[in-house]
């Protein structure tokens, strides 16, 4: 995925740089059809660095005013693109980033990616493991104090103080993959307590250390194996198998398709830990929710302590307060 997608964007960049070539043309030929003179000044000064050159290369010149030389008549190109209404630098090559000329690269010798391509780089990183586009939420964003230090009814601790606990096990389970002490997690819980941020924060710190990460929610992994079970192809299933880290958001939110949902879950979480790899789910649901919807097929896969991490979120809803 990495490398397709740098592909595409070097062929973008190298786009670019033909529109480039094509600007610049563009403003030569307007610009001395309608000065001349400056056609003739840019002929000179390509004849003067050029003798330049040939007198370095031969030795005959030495401390040579070339730079001096140049400066005045590019001063001079420069008033005369003014007088006939032009930018002074509109004869200046144009480029869309500066730094690496669209490139896409900078630093010598060792090339480094520019700060434009690794932008579009990781948004469309992001995009691809459906992230969205924008900058993911992350551990580092993850604002402890939204969390009301009031203790949950019926628990010792306050919901801040859970949260802490619940985003270090998130975080140390993102960190140690594959090596954490389970493949799975599920995080159970009401909506409006933070089981999707950490989910993107867990994608990110997954993506950063350089697994291939797919995050979708239920309803898109329902019309996925819908697709799929009446197509009789696997199509996008495959890439649901393949990830390293498979991230479900929201299970219990989508429609209820028996021969569907229950059997191409059951397939997809069955496959993945006999594989050993990693899939973090996401549900409003409590575990006897999630088993009367379901199964115990699916429930017990789910539970089952030496294959999956049961995170419990509780307090309250921190997008009402
Ligand atoms: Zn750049």
């Amino acid at each position: 995925m990495r490398n397709a997608i740098l592909r595409d964007l070097q062929a973008e960049y190298e786009q670019q740089r033909m529109r480039n070539d094509q600007e610049n043309q563009r403003r030569l030929v307007q610009a001395t059809a309608a000065c001349p003179e400056i056609a003739d000044l840019m002929d000179d000064r390509q004849s003067m660095i050029f003798a330049g050159l040939r007198g370095i290369l031969d030795g005959r010149v030495q401390g040579d005013d070339l730079p001096a030389r140049m400066d005045v008549m590019n001063g001079r190109i420069a008033a005369l693109l003014t007088q006939h209404g032009f930018a002074a630098d509109y004869l200046e090559p144009v480029y869309r980033c500066a730094k690496c000329k669209d490139t896409g690269y900078v630093g010598e010798p060792v090339k480094d990616m520019c700060e434009c391509m690794r932008s579009a780089f990781y948004a469309r990183l992001y995009q691809q493991v459906g992230l969205g586009e924008k900058a993911p939420q992350t551990f580092e964003s993850f604002d402890l104090n939204v969390f009301p230090d009031k203790q949950v009814e019926g628990q010792t601790l306050t919901q801040r103080q859970m949260m802490q606990m619940i985003r270090d096990m998130c975080q140390g389970w993102a960190d140690q993959y594959p090596r954490a002490e389970t493949s799975d997690m599920l995080l159970t819980g009401p909506s409006g307590l933070g089981k999707t941020f950490l989910m993107h924060a867990m994608a990110k710190r997954l993506l950063d250390r350089g697994f291939n990460v797919l995050m979708m929610s239920a309803y898109r992994f329902l019309e996925v194996a819908r697709k799929a079970y009446f197509s009789g192809q696997n199509g996008e299933l495959d890439s649901l198998m393949e990830a390293d880290v498979l991230l479900l958001d929201d299970l219990g939110s989508e429609p209820l398709m028996e021969n569907i949902t229950i059997v191409q879950l059951f397939n997809l979480i069955n496959e993945r830990q006999t594989a050993g790899k990693g899939t973090v789910i996401s549900t409003n649901l409590s575990v006897k929710e999630l088993r009367d919807r379901y199964t115990e097929r699916i429930a017990s896969r789910l539970t089952d302590k030496r294959q999956c991490t049961l995170v419990r979120f509780m307090g309250e809803d921190v997008r009402r307060i």
